[in-house]
């Protein structure tokens, strides 16, 4: 305080000394009137420099007793310099001016009386030295006037000094004052946040929900923790509701009205009773307690909200009731000694079978005679949970126990559930049965036989004994299907069970597994000439006709034999192998059994063996071309090449295709192989356009699977684009088992190939129902004599008849003739006298690889004569 107004006593203190001296300056001498300036103006510098070390330094570095000294002896500094210019300024003789000096130096030291209130030794200090010195000058001059002037400045100075005494003290009062206030309204301060705090503690801790609005638009200004947690919200969320929302007031102008009543009688609360709604949108009943406050600025609504436990629990037992009571569910629950504190009943404890019980029977004394529920009572009344079945009056139920435990996890009771279950039993009995026996015959299916299999074979092994599977398929059952309808179809399968059922024993089982085809186990035996007897027996029963509705027919059936464990070891393997033998059976002329032979089996490995390695085949690079020329009867030149495919395995030699197309077939590899050679024949064929003049066509095998599978269209369509051979130097060989089957998608696919302008060839023409209407219906371009024809040319005159059919019947067609397999002169000249257009053969030349081809391309025509020097590798192959 003594610092702070230092700034400006500093600048008074100089404009009163400028003012000073201007009054003076006519009699005073300017070098003095300049040495006291200076001198002022030095200690007025230093106070001033003294102000703002203070300042910038505080308490730092000095203590506040030294601050304290320094400004006395600034003051006192100050107040001698005024003293001095009291007797400087003091003119002999001037009297106006002695006066004028007087009153100066008297209105300095009182106007300092408030400037140094805070410090009374600093106004001592002050006062003092500039008083003093004027009035002993006034005194010294002896005049009356002197005397009474210098006697007044002395008790003047008096005056003061006194008055600066009780000036400090009261200045020490008013500060002691403020600083106690100070100390007052900090505790006050204090004393509101704990208040306050405490108070939004008990609001959070306690369970009920308590709200605050605003009493103006009624937004929530304050929720406890309690309300939050039962409405399930954020408290950010709610802070922007109304009092409407979250005390779900539907009805805006009834809660106006309740909150004008309120408003009308302040300070007093109100109950509703109402439901809250949870943000998950379910409700609960609640009371809800609203105050309206008019002494908070601004007004308040208060409302606490309590849940109406009891109410709840009504409900929650009304909605158990009902749920109980709508499902078809039996629930009831037991205290730890067995009575019953809830029942409810749709039937299972009503059944004849169990007396009648109601709430607070004892479950132990009125089931005394019915230990299945006794036992399971006691089970759940130790703490297991379980589920179980029980028969009643022919009604199965699925019985739940679980027990129900307190907070401690201790028994307190059990509580049981009895669901109605005999419709599902039933269905799920219904579905085992279809899952397992064949609707039609009654019989047991496949899916049945294959584990009673492995359970015979787990037999014969421990006994040293021998399974026979007999495999029986009726001969002309398709027949029967086409020509008298499925219902006839059905009959027969029927009658053909019941008379296979009819030569069984009972160790004997009978399966129907598909269609027209039954297996028949027999175990136990000795040897394995007795199956073949069961085997005649089963034949015998089929000479007698079937009578159906349609009228009587003969079906007779053929049986494959085959033992566990001499022709497989599992069910699957036995199986192939009884169908194999089936088929061996077929073979044989229908009507009769075959047994499983060591060629069948060895057949069976061997196409395993070529599958296995068949599979990597491709990748391994092991399949190769071969191209067997096809020449004109008329000039000799090459017309076109059939291709070939070739297999060498390093393990299995070279597998003629014979062998290892049908295994492909088999195995799902055909399609992507005959790709392969789809594309390397087209691109090799392309070629050959630029080696011979004449054009050359190339005729690639499609076996019959190939053909039905989904991508030859566009295998065709992509290797003609990619290699640019003209489509008509393609050609496509199919037999006429693909035409047999006659399939729409069969002829579709051929004319769609027609269209491309791919020629088709109708291959191994005589072999198989070598029909004409074919040849008719489909859109063939050429047609291959088989080789079986041109063998007998010379040999037997009836096939030598047929071919010469053949030809006159192609020729009015218009279709081109090939001959395959021509070996000799002899064949060559039969042929080339009927007309014939093209012949392939050793004659000419065995399939050749494709560096071999182009040469024979290139060299084109060569004398048709027998081919004595053919390349000796590929003869073999
Ligand atoms: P295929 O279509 O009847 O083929 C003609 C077969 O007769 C070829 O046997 C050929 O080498 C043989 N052959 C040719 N000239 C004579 C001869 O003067 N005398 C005798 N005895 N035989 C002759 P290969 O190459 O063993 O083919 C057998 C069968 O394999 C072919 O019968 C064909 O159906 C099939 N095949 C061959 N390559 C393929 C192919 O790339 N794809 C398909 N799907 N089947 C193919
Ligand atoms: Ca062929
Ligand atoms: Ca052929």
């Amino acid at each position: 305080m003594l610092f702070d107004g230092a700034a400006q006593s500093v600048l008074v203190t100089f404009f009163v000394a400028l003012v000073f001296l201007g009054v003076h300056s006519p009699h005073i001498a300017l070098d003095t009137s300049g040495l006291w300036l200076s001198v002022l103006v030095v200690v007025l510098l230093l106070r001033g420099w003294e102000a703002w070390a203070y300042k910038k330094e505080r308490f730092n570095k000095r203590s506040a007793g030294e601050w304290l000294r320094q400004h006395r002896i600034g003051v006192l500094l100050t107040g001698l310099v005024w003293g001095w210019a009291g007797v400087q300024f003091f003119p002999v003789d001037q009297v106006q001016y002695q006066i004028f000096t007087v009153l100066v130096l008297a209105g300095l030291a009182a106007g300092a009386l408030t400037v140094h209130a805070p410090d009374y030794h600093s106004y001592v200090s002050y006062a003092t030295p500039t008083l003093i010195p004027v009035g002993i000058a006034s005194l010294l001059q002896g005049t009356n006037l002197h005397l009474g002037m210098g006697v007044l400045v002395i008790a003047l100075l008096l005056f003061l000094l006194r008055a600066g005494k009780r000036m400090h003290e009261s200045f020490l009062t008013s500060l002691h004052l403020r600083y106690e206030n100070m100390n007052l309204l900090e505790d006050l301060e204090r004393e509101k946040s704990r208040l306050g705090n405490r108070l939004s503690r008990i609001l959070d801790g306690s369970a009920s929900e308590v709200y605050v609005f605003d009493g103006r638009d009624l937004r929530c200004k304050m929720i406890n923790t309690g309300a939050l947690e039962s409405l399930g919200y954020e408290e950010g969320a709610v802070l922007d509701m109304t009092a409407l929302d979250l005390l779900n007031m539907k009805d805006r102008s009834d809660f106006e009205l309740i909150a004008a009543a309120l408003k009308s009688t302040p300070e007093h609360s109100m109950a509703l009773q109402v439901r809250h709604r949870r943000e998950d949108g379910s409700t609960y009943p609640v009371e809800a307690r609203l105050q309206y406050s008019e002494r908070e600025e601004p007004t308040a609504m208060d409302v606490t909200v309590r849940e109406q436990a009891e109410q709840m629990a009504r409900e929650r037992q009304a909605l158990v009731q009902s749920v109980v009571t709508s499902a078809p569910i039996s629930l009831w629950s037991l205290d730890t000694q067995g009575n019953l504190t809830f029942f409810v009943d749709t039937g299972f404890w009503q059944s004849d079978t169990f007396p009648r019980a109601c709430v607070g029977d004892n479950l132990f004394s009125v089931y005394a005679g019915i230990p299945q529920v006794v036992s399971h009572a006691h089970q759940a009344l130790a703490g297991e949970r379980f589920v179980t079945d029980i028969e009643v009056d022919g009604d199965t139920y699925e019985i739940h126990y679980s027990p129900l435990l307190d907070m401690d996890n201790q028994v307190y009771g059990a509580i049981g559930v009895a669901l109605d279950n005999t419709e599902r039993k039933q269905y799920e009995r219904k579905l085992i049965r279809q899952a397992n026996f064949d609707d039609l015959t009654g019989l047991p299916n496949k899916n049945y036989m294959m584990p009673r299999l492995m359970e015979a074979f787990v037999r014969a092994h421990r006994e040293r004994s021998r399974v026979a599977l007999l495999f029986a398929d009726l001969d002309n059952f398709k027949t029967v299907n086409d020509t008298l309808g499925h219902k006839a179809g059905d009959e027969l399968l029927q009658l053909a069970g019941s008379r296979m059922q009819e030569i069984l024993r009972d160790t004997d089982a009978l399966y129907r597994i598909s269609g027209d085809e039954f297996v028949i186990m027999l175990e136990g035996l000795n040897q394995p000439r007795d199956a073949e007897v069961v085997a005649r027996k089963l034949l015998d029963k089929f000479q007698r006709p079937f009578v159906l509705r349609a009228g009587e027919v003969f079906a007779s059936c053929s049986v494959g034999i085959c033992f566990y464990p001499d022709d497989g070891e599992s069910p699957e393997k036995l199986l192939q192998s009884a169908d194999a033998a089936m088929y061996g059976a077929k073979a044989k002329g229908r009507n009769t059994y075959h047994l499983f032979t060591r060629a069948m089996r060895e057949d069976a490995e061997r196409r395993l063996a070529i599958e296995s390695r068949l599979r990597r085949a491709m990748e391994r690079d092991e399949l190769s071309l071969v191209y067997q020329p096809k020449v004109s009867t008329r000039d000799g030149f090459i017309a076109g090449a059939e291709v070939l495919l070739r297999w060498h395995n390093p393990d299995l030699g070279w597998v003629p295709p014979d062998q290892f197309i049908s295994v492909a077939e088999d195995a799902g590899l055909i399609s992507s192989i005959g790709q392969w050679v789809i594309r390397q024949a087209t691109s090799e064929a392309n070629r050959w356009r630029d080696v011979c003049q004449v054009p050359i066509n190339v005729a690639i095998n499609i076996s019959s699977r190939q053909f039905r599978g989904e991508n030859l269209l566009l295998s065709v369509e992509e290797a003609l684009q990619e290699t640019g051979l003209p489509p008509e130097l393609l050609e496509l060989e199919i037999t006429e088992s693909l035409l047999v089957q006659d399939a729409p998608e069969t002829l579709d696919t051929l004319r769609a190939l027609k269209d491309q302008g791919v020629r088709l060839a109708l291959d191994d023409f005589g072999t198989g129902y070598s029909s004409l209407s074919y040849l008719k219906r489909f859109p063939m371009d050429v047609l291959k004599i088989d080789r079986s024809f041109v063998r007998d040319i010379g040999i037997d005159p009836s096939d030598e008849a047929l071919v010469e059919a053949i030809v006159a019947m192609a020729h009015a067609l218009d279709l081109e003739l090939v001959a395959e397999g021509v070996e000799t002169d002899e064949q060559m000249q039969f042929l080339q006298l009927r007309n014939i257009d093209l012949i392939q053969g050793y004659y000419y030349s065995p399939p050749v690889f494709i560096e071999h081809f182009r040469e024979m391309i290139s060299q084109s025509p060569p004398a048709l004569l027998p081919q004595t020097s053919a390349d000796t590798a590929i003869s073999v192959l």
